[in-house]
């Protein structure tokens, strides 16, 4: 058998010992699945092996809706017409049918995306993730702009936290999303995990600065 999956296998074992404990009927998983899901948090991550939403903050089953995407990028709205949108879609299940109360942005550093972002390589490859980065295309020219002297690894932790407050701004691009703060006060918020030094990073929009969280 394929390694890959034996290796998956037994961690599936060690998950179903835990969850479908019991008698079947009693099993977290039973109840989980005749109430239906009924997460109260939409997590936007990276794809990057290393930032598992689920993990990083010990989350049960259930209790997080997740997408993950290269960069943990928020496209702008666009027509749904032409085109197939899987985080403007995912985003709007959890807010309208879901009505999620918070919606967490989580960026990380040594973002690959955004190493890729910052090459410069985005705008003449033809790549899908050339194509993509493209969303954050303003946080690269921010950063050139501000900190066009810093070295290439600073020059990324920057980008890295400016696409974030980039991603915060092209979630109020969608009037679902706008719709849920003003009627029932989702919350939204972005958060940076240093995965170099174990540490949170909030973003505090009216300092338009990012803030170390106390643990
Ligand atoms: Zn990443």
């Amino acid at each position: 058998m394929n390694k890959a999956l034996v290796r998956l296998m037994a961690g599936f074992r060690r998950f179903r010992e835990k969850y479908f404990q019991d008698s079947l009927e009693n099993s977290f998983y039973r109840r989980l699945s005749s109430i239906g899901q009924n997460p109260r948090t939409l997590m936007i991550g990276c794809s990057d092996s290393r930032v598992d939403p689920a993990i990083l903050t010990d989350a049960a089953p259930g209790e997080l809706f997740v997408i993950r995407n290269v960069a943990n990028l928020v496209p702008p709205r666009e027509s749904t017409a032409g085109g197939f949108h899987g985080t403007s879609s995912a985003i709007e299940f959890a807010v309208v049918n879901l009505k999620v109360e918070n919606i967490i942005i989580l960026g990380h550093r040594q973002c690959g995306g955004i190493r890729a972002l910052m090459s410069g390589d985005t705008k003449t490859s033809d790549s899908y993730v050339s194509q993509w980065m493209q969303i954050a295309e303003k946080a690269r020219e921010h950063v050139l702009c501000e900190h066009g002297d810093a070295d290439n690894e600073t020059q990324c932790r920057f980008a890295e936290m400016e696409s974030l407050k980039l991603s915060l701004q092209n979630l109020q691009t969608f009037p679902f999303v706008r719709e849920a703060i003003q009627t029932r006060q989702m919350n939204v918020i972005g958060v940076y995990f240093d995965l170099e030094e174990g540490q949170l990073w909030e973003y505090d929009e009216p300092s338009g600065e990012f803030r170390q969280l106390e643990l």
